[in-house]
């Protein structure tokens, strides 16, 4: 069975790269009824940051790309953060120095720094110049830029194979390696050891990630080969790009920090449809007509590595925009609300707990907004009008100015016409008797429009001013119920 992995590093807000990579990882794991590992690659001490790992799996689970196997949940191939498997690399790289294929290398800092401004200066190339290749200690210490603790380089040969074969690419060929640290001074191994021992170690058959990757590649498969190791096959995903081709970057783009898609009201699953999209065709109907909308599942039945687009596909949140709002409307309409919750809570509109009569009461709101929405924070402001005293309902500027003086006169008619509509025992959702959106409507029809001669489009206005304190509101006969007479009638008063 094939055993698949995504290997973030723990430096920072989650990178949306590291959901896109988990995607397709995932997707080919599911299909083929492998695993999928998460790994946490923390050997990189000086960017190391403490809650990455936690916004990482908060992350991931938010968008439901869980995993088999990683440091949260174990598996048999634990522990799988780097920084606890220390002892694991370390016979490797006993082995590598005893073969020849590694040696230690004494260069300070500062001498490492001055090669590399000689050697650019003179236009040589860069690398490592082996000053001390073939040296003992002894011999490396009576020359200048001496470093106390070593770090291990691998003795990278000049036919080291440049050429290998790619999953998504073909035959991609990278440039020369220089000759790489393996372990550095603080007895950590860099990722180039780690990532190779672990993906072995961890029986890893497919690695696929970051296409800044390519260049690393021959250096893993050298080692993969000197230690006698089957190498697994590697995909190099196109990196995600801007309009200018330059690559998003958490430095440039908000949106290249997974929390910002949450912060901005996207829901997961259009997240991830997007993310496929990215570098995949859309699907195929039975017509064979495109379909750019899916789900997970769908994208995972039917995935095919030949079809992954290898050109770096342009970021585009207009694209995004629309999907969200094309799964807004396909969620249940109660799964909707829960949805919403998070959202309304953040800005104090609903408490951390809600009884039941605000739930049923979010759920008749719910129903008249999931059609008007393309984020999940558009809600707030839609919301709020239902959850807040009357006397503590904002009437906003722009409404209150567009106000004609005839609006007196339309809020009398409405109050006389709403005020003999029955609402006997008006429930939680504020619908009793008569009082529905059908009689509510009938009612102002006849008085406003008919009665006073008003066209709708104007004798209506003050009204959903009253009722939401908004110019655009979800539908105002409908609002007017789920509020319930009382409410309506002491807002409809409150404007006058
Ligand atoms: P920045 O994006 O500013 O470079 P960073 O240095 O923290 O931030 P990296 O550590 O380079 O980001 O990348 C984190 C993960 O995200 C890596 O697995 C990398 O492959 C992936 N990644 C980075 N940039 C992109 C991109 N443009 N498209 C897809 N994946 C990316
Ligand atoms: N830790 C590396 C990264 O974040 C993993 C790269 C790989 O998948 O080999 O990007």
């Amino acid at each position: 069975p094939v055993r698949l992995r995504v290997a973030p590093s723990p430096t920072g807000d989650p990178h949306v790269g590291t959901a896109y990579m988990s995607l397709f990882n995932l997707a080919y794991a599911r299909q083929q009824g492998g695993q999928f590992v998460l790994r946490v690659e923390d050997t990189d001490r000086a960017r190391f940051r403490e809650d990455s790992e936690a916004q990482l799996y908060d992350m991931l689970g938010w968008l439901d790309l869980t995993w088999d196997e990683g440091p949260d949940i174990g598996g048999p191939y634990a522990p799988y953060r780097q920084s606890e498997r220390l002892e694991t690399y370390r016979p490797y790289v006993e082995r590598l120095l005893a073969d020849g294929h590694a040696y230690h290398c004494w260069c300070s800092t500062e001498r490492l720094a001055q090669m590399r401004e000689v050697q650019q200066k003179t236009k040589q190339p860069t690398g490592y110049d082996r000053l001390c290749h073939g040296k003992t200690r002894e011999e490396r210490a009576q020359l200048p830029g001496f470093s106390e603790t070593p770090v291990v380089r691998m003795l990278v040969p000049d036919d080291v194979p440049l050429v290998f074969d790619d999953v998504i690419r073909g035959s991609v060929s990278a440039p020369r390696p220089d000759d790489q640290v393996i372990l550095k001074a603080d007895g950590f191994p860099t990722y180039h050891l780690a990532v190779v021992v672990d993906d072995h170690e961890m029986g890893i058959t497919h690695v696929v990630r970051g296409e800044e990757w390519i260049s690393s590649t021959p250096k893993h498969l050298l080692l993969y080969r000197w230690l006698g190791l089957e190498a697994p096959r590697f995909a190099h995903m196109p990196l995600l790009r801007n309009t200018d081709k330059s690559k998003i970057s958490k430095r440039k783009n908000p949106a290249a920090r997974l929390t910002w898609f949450r912060e901005q009201g996207y829901l997961p699953e259009a997240l991830v449809n997007f993310l496929a999209l990215l570098a995949y065709p859309p699907q195929q109907d039975a017509e064979g007509v495109d379909v750019e909308v899916f789900t997970f599942e769908e994208f995972s039945r039917t995935f095919d590595w030949a079809k992954v687009n290898p050109i770096g596909p342009i970021f585009d949140l207009k694209k995004l925009e629309w999907l969200n709002g094309v799964h807004i409307r396909a969620l249940d309409v109660g799964d909707f609300a829960g949805r919403l919750l998070p959202y309304l809570v953040a800005d104090g509109i609903l408490g951390d707990t809600q009884s039941l009569g605000e739930l049923a009461r979010l759920r008749s709101v719910a129903e008249l907004i999931q059609t008007r929405m393309a984020l999940l924070t558009e809600a707030p402001a839609l919301v709020r009008p239902f959850f807040v005293a009357d006397d503590q309902l904002v009437i906003d500027d722009d409404a209150r100015a567009q106000l004609k003086p005839d609006a007196g006169d339309v809020l009398d008619a409405a109050l006389r016409a709403l005020g003999d509509v029955d609402d006997h025992g008006t429930g939680v959702l504020g619908s009793g008797g008569d009082w529905n959106a059908a009689t509510i409507e009938a009612a102002l029809r006849e008085a406003v429009v008919e009665g006073l001669g008003i066209k709708p489009r104007f004798a209506f206005g003050p009204l959903r001013t009253a009722v939401s304190g908004a110019r655009i509101s979800p539908p105002l006969f409908e609002s007017m119920e789920i509020l319930g007479k009382t409410s309506t009638l002491n807002r409809l008063r409150a404007l006058k």
